[in-house]
């Protein structure tokens, strides 16, 4: 049997019945990432003889029949600005390239609580910056679904991953969309979490007041279980926030009987690929004829999302990534005659042009003359964008979309005009300057058989019935069981 193939809920219960063990499991998902990462170029980092090792312990745990967490022996990877102890966190920059954090981030010490197996890391756009993974100082990672496409991005690594079944499950992080978008074009599930949800101590800061860590996996279940793992309050995060966590699996019913979805007019927008929104508007129509019923909601300032993001982002950005100044850790410049050269030369060289692009807006938005006219606007636009989705749920419990208003585009097709590349986030954004959950799950196939992700999101703190939506199309359709041909 090729364990790889399983998820992690399926791997538990042959776990549990002894009929397989953690080292039989990690070493499959090893001879898996041999096989096809030379294609698809997801792993920054494989650890395999910390996951071997790892899994040794559990199988150990299993046989003396000691109770165990429900991730335990399941292997999993980590979007490498996940800071883990020991391990190389690069960040996919040339600035972190040799960087071993002495500490582990909230959600990797969850995970090990959990005695998860750490498989190693994944690639990225640097600092989280792009919708491609072209902009990693490493590799393009491809698509599994066509090997000439993009994955999407940042958590692209994450997301071609697991598609290729080279990892069970995965966190990625979503500022913008990061999650989502690289899940649909990848045809698996990705879930962002009600900010302040997740612990993002030890999460390397792209736009503090957005970033967000969450689950990559090949269905809602495990994604569930995932969101079990990581979430809840944290006092190393002052922006996690102190509410009791729910049992997500709770949430994995069949039941939107007059459950109330939005449709927003403002998301089926011009130059959306037919293919594309055709799938949503089935998917739609499944979701109303599983019970749900379908109500039009109005997001009117939807338009200006894209606009809002990049102010506030860059902003943010610019400030978090002062701290890479060659000075206590990281890449530093040699050959520098002062400290101001040393600071240009290594700011220089240890950056891409996108980072050093939005660092460069962000810098701008906040410099005196200029704040109010960029940021504080941006500011005042944001809680109108937020003001409409609270006017919206008043009317109904979670809003369906597309994710991506394309499918996967062509590696390179977009590196040279930042702006179609930003645009690709335009249905994923207005989420996180909201602060609200959503998930993408695979909604069926373009003519070019390229995934399709249907969006949807929820109310603050209601990650259940985003779940629960999602878990009732999933098992009514079978779009999730579909997998890319790699060999
Ligand atoms: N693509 C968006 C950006 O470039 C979002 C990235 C993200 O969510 N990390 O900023």
């Amino acid at each position: 049997m090729e364990l790889f193939r399983l998820t992690a809920h399926e791997l538990h219960d042959k776990l549990r019945a002894g009929e397989i063990t953690s080292v039989e499991i990690t070493q499959s998902v090893l001879e898996r990432i041999n096989a096809v990462d030379s294609k698809i170029q997801a792993y920054v980092t494989v650890v395999e003889e910390l996951a071997l090792e790892q899994a040794r312990i559990v199988d150990v745990h299993l046989r003396d029949g000691d109770p165990l967490p429900l991730l335990a022996g399941i292997p999993v990877s980590l979007k490498d600005l996940i800071c883990t102890k020991g391990i190389p966190t690069t960040c996919s920059s040339r600035i972190l390239q040799d960087f071993v954090p002495p500490y582990d981030a909230t959600v990797a010490q969850k995970l090990n609580d959990q005695q998860i197996v750490m498989l190693g890391k994944l690639n990225m756009d640097e600092f989280a910056m792009g919708s491609s993974t072209e902009n990693s100082a490493f590799m393009v990672t491809r698509n599994p679904w066509d090997l000439e496409r993009i994955p999407g991005g940042s958590s692209g690594g994450a997301a071609a991953a697991i598609a290729a079944d080279a990892a069970i499950c995965a966190l990625g992080s979503d500022t913008g969309g990061s999650i989502r978008q690289p899940a649909a074009l990848c045809g698996i599930v990705g879930m962002k979490p009600t900010y302040g949800r997740v612990s993002r101590y030890g999460l390397v800061a792209f736009a503090s007041s957005l970033d967000q860590i969450g689950p990559l996996t090949k269905d809602v279940t495990d994604c569930a279980w995932m969101l079990n793992a990581i979430c809840g309050h944290d006092p190393m995060d002052s922006t996690s926030v102190n509410l009791p966590v729910p049992d997500f699996t709770q949430s994995l019913v069949q039941d939107i009987e007059d459950l109330r979805i939005g449709i927003p007019d403002e998301y089926f927008i011009e130059g959306m690929e037919s293919d594309v929104e055709r799938r949503v508007r089935e998917a739609i129509a499944e979701l109303e004829g599983l019970g749900a019923q379908v109500v039009r909601v109005s997001l009117p300032h939807s338009e200006y999302a894209v606009a809002t993001y990049y102010i506030i982002a860059p902003a943010e950005a610019s400030a978090n990534l002062a701290r890479y100044d060659g000075v206590r850790y990281g890449f530093r410049a040699e050959e520098t005659t002062d400290l101001i050269d040393m600071y240009k030369k290594t700011r220089s060289k240890g950056f891409g042009s996108e980072v050093k692009r939005r660092i460069m807006l962000g810098t701008y938005a906040l410099s005196s003359g200029f704040y109010d006219a960029y940021y504080l606007k941006a500011q005042k636009v944001r809680t109108l964008i937020k003001q409409d989705f609270d006017e919206a749920f008043e009317q109904v419990d979670v809003i369906v979309a597309p994710t991506s208003p394309t499918g996967a585009f062509k590696i390179g097709e977009k590196v040279d005009d930042p702006l179609q590349m930003y645009l690709s986030d335009i249905l994923t954004i207005p989420a996180n300057l909201a602060g609200l959950p959503g998930i993408s799950i695979p909604c069926g196939l373009t003519l070019q058989n390229l995934p399709v992700g249907l969006q949807i999101v929820g109310k603050p703190f209601d990650e259940e019935t985003v779940l629960r939506t999602a878990y009732t199309y999933e098992q009514n359709t079978d779009h999730h069981k579909q997998r890319p041909t790699l060999e």
